[in-house]
């Protein structure tokens, strides 16, 4: 980065490939002190947000890859035309995809579209998120103590991950030579870690998985990739980009990057992952408090369950102690399974998104303005209910997930989990930051 100006309008444009995923990035972007607008999709209007760093969130991780390719490429393009300098496509910190995309197609057309760019040769691919327990060491993914293929992944509805060496899932989706940035550069520093991705470069590798262990390697990684035109991974390997763009003069300070605008009204949960995490954190939940659940072949079967969860909230929110409630299809890999097996794998996941969504939009309607979400493609499909087509990013709340609130008239605060992320009491402890951004 050579321009050492403050300019107006975003410097950094990212494209994430679903919505938590979206909000997981934007939320360490505010962390690193960069102001970040989040938009649902490729903006319609020409307009350039008001942010240092823009996140385009798609919702294309489980897409053909082809149509992946094309919406990735759209954004691509709205995000050069408001003057963002470098690029940055993130995926899940688990690399949910399979064989045939969509990290490995996406990249590829990515790097195409911009060739004419200094650093567009070569790019990282980088899932480590330390602060969640995935590391990458060897090009191995961990999560937590065990490889990505035991860690519960291996069951994902959509997207099963059952090798854990990135650098063979990787090639696996690209005719690009893939490579390895070794764990014994990246922890010796920025220098040493620029000179690996130099020494990948020399060997005409495109894209090279980058090992990290901790927050000190991401840093490194970060710093090594400034002069990248993309950079690709999960949320945690942004953590050493907004430093490049304070130290090239080109971020104004911000201590107040996170700051929201305020919004009242009730609040309620809705759950439509099935991961490991989010099981728990609907256990924990369903100990003391309300909660509906949602069946899908109970939906299949024509039941009128959207009326009954709206029904259920409103009596909460609405009675004399107003309570928020859990609206869940949540359940055990066995049970997804069963649910798939004699519904087909899409039509289970759309029958539940499409449910809580319409929950979502009904409730809206109803007065609710506060929404905690927990479930990647179930946030997808809420937010796009709700008709909510950008979000200003406030403070975290568990690592990876920020309180935010959409950019309407009328505004709604959201908090979006991706399946995996959260402590066990995440619910409650969203609605009272939710509570927190009160007018
Ligand atoms: P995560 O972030 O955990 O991956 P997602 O919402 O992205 O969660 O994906 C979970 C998928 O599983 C969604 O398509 C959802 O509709 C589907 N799903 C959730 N509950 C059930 C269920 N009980 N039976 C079948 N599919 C389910």
């Amino acid at each position: 980065m050579t321009v050492s100006r403050k300019q107006t309008g975003p410097v950094l444009g990212c494209i994430a490939d679903d919505f938590t995923g979206a909000t997981d990035l934007a939320n360490m972007l505010v962390r690193g002190g960069m102001r970040t607008v989040q938009t649902i999709g490729v903006p319609g209007t020409p307009d350039a947000a008001d942010a240092d760093a823009v996140v385009v969130a798609l919702k294309s991780r489980t897409m053909d890859a082809a149509d992946a390719v094309a919406q990735a490429l759209a954004a691509l393009a709205w995000l050069r035309a408001q003057g963002c300098r470098q690029f940055f496509f993130k995926y899940c910190s688990t690399f949910d995809s399979t064989d045939a995309g969509n990290i490995g197609p996406v990249t590829d057309a990515l790097l195409d579209a911009l060739n004419e760019l200094p650093g567009s040769d070569f790019t990282i691919a980088c899932p480590a998120f330390p602060e969640n327990g995935r590391t990458v060491y060897h090009g191995h993914l961990f999560v937590g103590d065990v490889l990505l293929n035991e860690s519960g992944m291996q069951n994902h509805p959509l997207t099963p991950m059952t090798d854990p060496n990135l650098v063979r899932v990787l090639q696996r989706q690209t005719h690009s030579k893939v490579g390895l940035v070794r764990y014994e550069a990246v922890t010796k520093g920025p220098a040493a870690a620029r000179a690996a991705l130099d020494a990948l470069r020399a060997e005409r590798v495109r894209i090279a998985i980058a090992d990290a262990a901790c927050d000190a390697d991401l840093y490194a990684l970060g710093e090594a990739c400034a002069d990248l035109a993309l950079v690709t991974g999960g949320s945690g390997v942004a953590l050493g980009l907004p430093a490049n763009f304070r130290r090239a003069g080109l971020l104004a300070q911000a201590e107040q990057a996170g700051r929201l605008p305020g919004v009242d009204g009730p609040a309620v949960v809705l759950a439509g992952s099935a991961s490991r995490a989010t099981n728990a954190q609907v256990a924990a939940w369903r100990v003391d408090k309300p909660s509906f659940r949602i069946d899908p072949l109970a939906l299949a079967r024509g039941e009128a369950l959207v009326e009954q969860a709206v029904a259920f909230a409103h009596g909460h929110f609405n009675g004399a102690q107003p309570q928020p409630v859990l609206i869940y299809a949540t359940t055990t890999p066995e049970e997804v399974q069963a649910v798939q097996h004699e519904l087909g794998v899409a039509q289970a996941g759309q029958l539940v998104e499409q449910a809580l969504a319409t929950v979502a939009r009904e409730l809206r309607t109803l007065g609710v303005r506060k929404f905690v979400v927990a479930g990647g493609e179930t946030s997808g499909a809420v937010v796009q209910a709700l008709g909510v087509q950008s979000l200003r990013i406030g403070a975290q709340i568990d690592p990876g997930v920020p309180a935010t609130v959409s950019t309407d008239d009328t505004p709604i605060a959201l908090a979006l989990k991706s399946g995996n992320f959260g402590t066990v009491d995440f619910f409650s402890k969203a609605l009272k930051h939710l509570d927190g951004v009160v007018s």
